[in-house]
């Protein structure tokens, strides 16, 4: 990869939900499936060294809620006397600096463990979380694809099967509340978007959401076809976080800067739409994917969005999957 490349992921953290597009970025090309395969596997191993050494940043958000950011997704931790309650779970090599962050909030012990989706960067550290006391909590379809390996087409990639322990023992189907530490959240899940086990959680007296991976600040986001995402999806999961926000809500995004509003949620969404309308019109006239990314339908947004692990190229190949 470029250099640009490489210190906008240093910066941002690893993500493995990149992991096949950076092997698209470090070439410029295709890959063919083996070399793909090699790519992929390396970077995955590359993501677990990098969050070995990442510094986890801390933002303070509002009342007991606080941002980890530095391990994989943006992890969300709400403190108090039930114990602390961590919204993902990153990457396991980062488990020192995490600890460390997390008591530097409070020494509230850990006691619950909310997955926004299955997906690796937001899981991996489930079994030491778990470890440490977390119950683990999450959509039903979380819990399907951490129970058995999971093949990621376009990262020609398969995740094997993850251990009991950082399976989650409590699932739900449409939605749930807990509460705890005299706060409520909301959890909910999404239609089928950048997988199908995609789940928002809002914390309401704080007025806080939590938007897990559909929602990416700032950078073209993965859409993982292989476990039911579609950029139809992405764009109704990006129309309801708007519909649910103020002006006043902080959002997290699972990916790029960690606290976000709704204007950035919305230039986000109006994004996802233009360049679905102009890939799906490429489409329409018969072009092929290869001429569809020739056309450069995204052009206008490259010099803001295309600055992360997934490109232009390859975000295109990710909508035109779709449309
Ligand atoms: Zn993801």
């Amino acid at each position: 990869m470029s250099a640009t490349q490489q210190s906008a992921m240093s910066r941002r953290g690893f993500c493995a939900c990149c992991a096949g597009a950076a092997g698209f970025a470090a070439t410029g090309g295709w890959l063919s499936p083996s070399q793909a395969y090699a790519k992929a596997r390396s970077i995955v191993d590359l993501i677990r060294d990098e969050a070995a050494k990442t510094p986890i940043n801390v933002h303070r958000l509002r009342g007991k809620v606080s941002i980890l950011e530095g391990s994989g997704g943006n992890i969300a931790v709400l403190t108090g006397a039930d114990g602390k309650v961590f919204i993902d779970a990153g990457i396991t090599a980062s488990r020192p600096r995490i600890l460390e962050a997390s008591n530097s909030l409070s020494r509230d012990p850990i006691r619950h463990l909310i997955n926004t989706h299955w997906h690796f960067d937001h899981a991996d550290g489930n079994a030491w979380l778990n470890a440490e006391g977390a119950a683990i909590i999450a959509h039903e379809n979380t819990h399907k694809h951490l129970l058995v390996a999971q093949r990621v087409e376009d990262w020609d990639y398969t995740f094997p099967s993850s251990p009991l322990a950082a399976v989650p023992a409590e699932v739900f189907s449409s939605d749930m509340t807990v509460e705890l530490n005299g706060s409520k959240l909301a959890l909910r899940h999404y239609e089928p978007a950048h997988t199908d086990s995609d789940i928002s959680v809002t914390f309401g007296e704080v007025d806080i959401l939590h938007c897990g991976d559909t929602y990416w600040n700032g950078i073209y986001p993965f859409i993982d076809y292989s476990t039911g995402g579609n950029i139809d999806g992405m764009i109704k999961a990006a129309e309801a976080n708007v519909a649910g926000v103020t002006d006043k809500t902080i959002v997290i995004p699972g990916h790029g800067q960690p606290v976000s509003n709704k204007a950035e949620l919305t230039e986000y969404r109006d994004m996802l739409v233009a360049i679905r309308d102009n890939v799906a019109k490429l489409k329409q006239q018969g072009r092929s994917l290869e001429q569809t990314i020739a056309a450069k339908p995204t052009a206008t947004f490259d010099a803001k969005w295309g600055q992360f692990v997934i490109g232009p190229d390859f975000f295109t190949r990710l909508v035109y999957q779709g449309v």
